[in-house]
């Protein structure tokens, strides 16, 4: 029986491949330089196929596809738009150009619409059926499992959660919105509250922590104070877990999910994020379908994008 997959993970600086089977154990994986910095779309293709030819070196017999998780929109016939940080990666026919070389069938999804499928089939989602997931880093990414199918739109991925606007006049967001929820809760936004409150006079062990160089601030810096009960690195916990659980309130009334899963560097540290977004999300959301959804941390822990992009070959 074929029941191993390739999964590929791409990423602006790295491109994590690795083999996988069908309960989302990885059996070997590595990581190789994507090569964006040389600025050409077929240097980051030939990395791919390095990264490929890796994962199924010793086993071709067993592979029943490849699955690949990109930055960008990605259509329904496998073509990549708008990713940023790959160059020229803009209407390029991945699907096309993989399946044509290794004769096997293959599967390209955008790379946070990837994991929600991986923590639906093999982390925290498994058993579920309706399931929103968002990773919070630089950005904030997001993907929805509705009635056990990874939810998309009519021609493209969709699912861009990361700019729903929570403040209409809220300030200007990268994608050219105003008031989208990553403008507040993305990773150098976090930061910011935190150099704001010092700047403010505010005392805070924030500030203790990276010896007063407000640069240094990072995301764990501020979980690092808030484990210590500082009152500061609390509030801006407090806050992003507020701004999160109005975006989330809005999404259990559009789709009920059962769960809602937290990922991503930025978040992990903090309970109290994750105890506010809950409440949040009962004061905010219509009482009867907020009644039941949880919301926790992700399951799959580091090798989430290679073992995601393996399910994707698992889909039906
Ligand atoms: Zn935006």
């Amino acid at each position: 029986m074929m029941k191993k997959a390739v999964g590929v993970d791409l990423g602006g600086t790295y491109i994590k491949a690795g083999l996988t089977d069908d309960k989302g154990n990885v059996l070997k994986k590595e990581q190789f330089p994507t090569m964006a910095e040389k600025n050409s779309r077929d240097a980051v293709l030939r990395q791919i196929e390095k990264a490929i030819d890796f994962a199924i070196k010793g086993c071709a017999d067993e592979i029943a596809g490849i699955g690949i998780g990109t930055p960008g929109v990605v259509d329904d016939k496998g073509v990549v738009f708008a990713a940023p940080n790959l160059p020229e990666w803009n209407n390029l026919p991945l699907k096309k150009i993989i399946a044509d070389k290794y004769r096997l069938p293959v599967v390209v999804e955008n790379d946070v619409n990837t994991i929600t499928w991986g923590e639906f089939l093999f982390g925290a989602g498994k058993g579920y059926s309706t399931i929103i997931c968002i990773t919070l880093g630089t950005g904030l990414g997001g993907g929805i499992v509705k009635d056990k199918k990874l939810m998309r739109g009519g021609k493209y991925s969709a699912v861009e959660i990361g700019h729903i606007t929570i403040d209409y006049k809220g300030p200007r967001c990268k994608c050219g919105n105003y008031g989208c929820i990553e403008r507040f809760v993305g990773r150098d936004y976090i930061v910011e509250r935190a150099v704001n409150a010092i700047k403010n006079g505010k005392k805070t062990a924030i500030s203790e922590l990276v010896n007063g160089k407000l640069e240094d601030i990072t995301p764990k810096i501020i979980s690092d104070a808030y484990k210590q009960g500082d009152k500061v690195a609390t509030e801006i916990w407090i806050d992003v877990g507020v701004c999160l659980g109005a975006l989330f309130a809005g999404l259990v009334n559009l789709i009920n999910p059962e769960l809602i899963i937290i990922g991503g560097g930025v978040s992990q540290r903090a309970e109290i994020m994750f105890e506010t977004v809950e409440a949040t999300i009962k004061q905010r959301a219509m009482k009867i379908l907020a009644e039941n959804v949880r919301v926790v941390p992700a399951g799959l822990g580091a090798n989430t994008g290679v073992v995601s992009a393996g399910a994707l070959v698992f889909q039906k």
